[in-house]
């Protein structure tokens, strides 16, 4: 018996063992090419797993997927991101969204505060700085478990 617990305890350790070795998924919305390339770039050198998409209806089609993080650019040539985050939080609530954006930066901020958004980037901005305030939620949500990978 006592046999047994040990291997389902030993089963359990090595389950949370890959679980915490698994990255943390974003979903990265941005129409600027370059923007789009950088910022995947620093996110997953970080440790995130990054997928990125260029316009608001390739995104939207990924809209069900539970991602653990959407970073939106809300101005985009189709769907834009306000559009994008009412979808997302219909589907799941409680996913965290990142905005950014160049436009009339107080405006945007309150109305993606008001949809539901966790933080707010005004363009233009260092990569570092997004990589930063991303750890920062990812903590805050999910607690402080760090991804090793
Ligand atoms: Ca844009």
């Amino acid at each position: 018996m006592l046999y047994l617990c040990d291997k389902i305890i030993d089963k359990v350790s090595i389950v949370k063992k890959l679980v915490i070795k698994l990255p943390r998924k974003i979903y990265l919305v941005e129409d600027e090419k370059n923007l789009n390339i950088l910022l995947q770039k620093y996110l997953e050198m970080e440790g995130y797993s990054v997928t990125t998409f260029f316009d608001g209806s390739t995104a939207m089609e990924r809209i069900n997927d539970m991602p653990d993080l959407w970073i939106l650019d809300i101005m985009l040539p189709d769907i834009d991101g306000y559009e994008l985050i009412k979808a997302i939080k219909e589907h799941n609530k409680s996913t965290p969204v990142i905005f950014m954006s160049a436009r009339n930066e107080e405006l945007d901020r309150v109305v993606g505060l008001e949809l539901g958004s966790d933080d707010y980037l005004s363009k233009p901005f260092l990569p570092r700085e997004l990589v930063i305030r991303t750890n920062k939620l990812m903590e805050r949500i999910y607690g402080k478990e760090k991804i090793s990978c």
